[in-house]
């Protein structure tokens, strides 16, 4: 019930904000407003759904911080964007009783929004223990003798034994990487768009039902629409990240049901793993301050760039009372670009 009111609510905020930017104009050739763009930002987890842990915090705390100070930088350096928020406090998005409603309410939120672009906001873990653990090694062997009675006779056992010593292992695997979806039937779980080895979150196994026709229907238009320009995006949030020094993982994909919500967007969506909660200085550093201020100003410069490329979405007709109609759009340029090259490749 919740869930369908913050729907209608956020629909009638959207179709405000449109109403707001459409004013009736003398002269509708040359409109001077900017077109407004919504761009979802998505805090992963959160609530009874912790995401990964790490020595101090959870993922689901650094997403939060860091899509809070995202959402004010972008608005306060991008004008013309509107930015909406799938989950502002420490709750499931939409108050959803579980992981994979909180995931469906996510998709259904960006949807009912027709937002531009979807920014999920993750952190990565590379498993085991946050920080590092203690690993136990055979350092070699001592004889145990032992005498068991064989037809009323005692008989010597000699055993060998092993001894353990112990030594710290740091949980080191480092870096940002960010994820598209994609709909090929061989890619899997961390598949590299572009260089850098693969790893996997440890939070992936959500199961959405993917036999729904109206999913798969998605998950086609998504791949013709959206999928190159989520690449591209993903792209330029990972050479800024690269630019700051942090370890660049690389683009990768995934279509396994975690990164479901990304196809489940009408939209060009990306998953960004902000760094590793697992590695002590990582941590330390997306909680920090200064990690996140500049993470943020990764991912804010690379959508200036990527607004950029894309040029503004043109303004919608004075009286306009509908929705925006993706098709109708700027994109259709760019769509009718993917579709070239889709023709180029050999595809349909
Ligand atoms: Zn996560």
């Amino acid at each position: 019930m919740f869930h369908k009111t913050f729907v209608l609510l956020c629909s009638l905020i959207v179709t405000a904000g449109l109403f707001s930017f459409s004013p009736v104009d003398p002269q509708p050739q040359t409109p001077k407003k900017k077109a407004v763009r919504t761009i979802i930002i998505d805090a992963g987890h959160g609530g009874k759904d912790p995401g990964a842990k790490g020595l101090q915090s959870t993922e689901a705390q650094i997403c939060l911080q860091t899509s809070m100070l995202l959402g004010q930088e972008i608005e306060r350096q991008i004008p013309g964007v509107k930015i909406l928020y799938t989950r502002t406090t420490d709750v499931l998005p939409g108050n959803m009783p579980t992981k994979d409603e909180a995931l469906r309410y996510r998709a259904d939120f960006a949807n009912q929004s027709a937002a531009d672009l979807f920014i999920s906001i993750h952190a990565n873990s590379a498993g085991k223990a946050p920080g590092g653990w203690n690993e136990r090694r055979v350092a070699g062997y001592t004889e145990k003798v032992t005498y068991k009675k064989v037809k009323g006779k005692k008989k010597k056992v000699v055993t060998k034994v092993p001894y353990y010593e112990t030594h710290y292992v740091v949980n080191k695997t480092a870096g940002t990487e960010t994820y598209i979806w994609t709909a090929k039937e061989n890619s899997h779980k961390g598949e590299m768009v572009s260089g850098h080895e693969a790893s996997s979150e440890e939070d992936s196994s959500i199961t959405i039902p993917d036999d729904d026709p109206a999913i798969n229907a998605l998950k086609l238009i998504y791949t013709k629409k959206y999928f190159l320009k989520s690449l591209r995006f993903a792209d330029l949030v990972q050479q800024e990240f690269a630019r700051s020094g942090r370890i660049n993982r690389g683009v990768k994909q995934r279509n396994e049901k975690g990164i479901w919500v990304l196809h489940a967007t009408g939209m060009p969506s990306v998953l960004i793993e902000l760094g590793f909660i697992s590695n002590k200085e990582e941590e330390e550093y997306m909680l920090s301050g200064s990690g996140q201020n500049e993470m943020v100003a990764n991912i804010t410069s690379a959508l200036k760039t990527y607004l950029q490329e894309f040029g503004p979405t043109p303004a919608q007709p004075a009286g306009n009372t509908e929705a925006p109609s993706k098709e109708g759009t700027g994109l259709t340029g760019f769509l009718q670009a993917i579709e070239q090259k889709e023709k180029n490749r050999g595809g349909k």
